[in-house]
């Protein structure tokens, strides 16, 4: 969309709110980036009234993953279904959940989107006690190149995924804050070293595959998931890998054995412990079980522990087993909402 199209559209969505200044949205930036940029750039220090100008509610900062309600934000083309659809795969991490969702749950989703008042958080619960966090995520090395790029950092929806612990443009481990902070925050605004975290740089190559697998997921513009085939591929895989599999129904102990052996597994340990709790092994049974949900995060963490050769070739046959031969041709460019910038590959051995 061309910039002009762009502010005139965002224009007639701020004629009766107090928000002089609203930022153009990068490909790869999150809604609530927006949100904190439009306060930034309101020059008001007081973060309720950017929420109520926004969403109409006092405490709209404190959700960063999935903003309160899409059509309320000065965005065009949220007010109908097939907008709220695409804004939310493309600027919240809904884009990781869309693609694995059966189509009653697509529908509740997008109701959700599509309503005008406040709405309560999508459930993104995985099966048994786990559930997936998304702390506040970035790259030092991202923010330096957005600030001389655009002159503003900003939060990159990448980034924000609960399995992506790695900038893949710069192959560097991403600093999170482990808490809320309620408030309109940029990435230059959570530097402070006492309050930050990082896996550290061991974790380089499971961190790297499960940063692409995740990438490619959100490439898929929220095209759904054949997950039936998805499960079947994962579950032939490991008989390949000579891993007995007898029944995806009951619990397999030797897929437990089997799962702890390997470097996922060893990965995990280092992760927070939502996800460290997966180092055990004691889901895959259920991932492979075809009359349960199939969630995206266990997966590709799944997808990621079948010794692949390279990141590449494991981000070429999950397109493979989650679509088919319809997004056969992203597979060579997996990154579409990396960012317009790079022209760095993003899978690497
Ligand atoms: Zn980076």
């Amino acid at each position: 969309m061309h910039h002009a199209v762009w502010y005139k559209l965002c224009s007639q969505h701020t004629q009766n709110r107090s928000l002089t200044f609203l930022p153009w949205i990068e490909d790869d930036e999150t809604a609530y980036s927006f949100c904190s940029t439009t306060h930034r750039l309101s020059g008001s220090a007081n973060g309720e009234t950017t929420s109520l100008n926004l969403f109409g509610i006092r405490s709209g900062a404190w959700r960063h993953a999935q903003p309160h309600s899409l059509p309320r934000l000065p965005l065009p083309e949220t007010d109908t279904p097939e907008g709220a659809f695409r804004w939310a795969a493309r600027h919240t991490v809904a884009g990781l959940y869309i693609p694995f969702m059966t189509p009653s749950a697509r529908h509740v989703a997008t109701a959700a989107w599509t309503a005008r008042e406040p709405t309560r958080s999508l459930n993104y619960r995985m099966p048994g006690s786990f559930w997936p966090q998304h702390p506040l995520k970035w790259c030092p090395d991202c923010v330096s190149e957005d600030i001389a790029r655009l002159g503003r950092p900003y939060w990159h929806v990448s980034h924000q995924l609960p399995t992506t612990w790695l900038c893949v443009q710069h192959r560097r481990a991403l600093f999170w804050v482990p808490t809320r902070y309620m408030r309109w925050l940029l990435p230059t605004d959570v530097l402070c070293r006492a309050k930050r975290r990082s896996l550290g740089d061991d974790c380089a190559q499971l961190g790297n595959l499960l940063a692409s697998l995740g990438h490619v997921v959100l490439s898929s513009d929220g095209a759904a998931v054949d997950l039936s085939l998805a499960q079947s591929r994962a579950a032939e895989r490991l008989l390949k890998l000579g891993v007995r599999c007898l029944s995806s129904v009951v619990r397999d102990a030797s897929l437990d054995e089997w799962f702890r052996t390997t470097e996922t597994s060893k990965f995990l340990n280092a992760c927070p412990a939502w996800l460290s709790n997966l180092a055990q092994g004691t889901w895959i049974s259920q991932c492979l079980d075809p009359s349960r949900k199939l969630h995206p995060v266990l997966f590709l963490v799944l997808w990621s522990s079948l010794q692949w050769r390279s990141s590449e070739l494991a981000c070429a046959a999950l397109v493979d087993a989650a679509w088919g031969n319809r997004l056969a041709s992203r597979a060579q460019t997996p990154a579409i909402h990396a960012t317009t910038r790079s022209t760095r590959p993003l899978c690497t051995t």
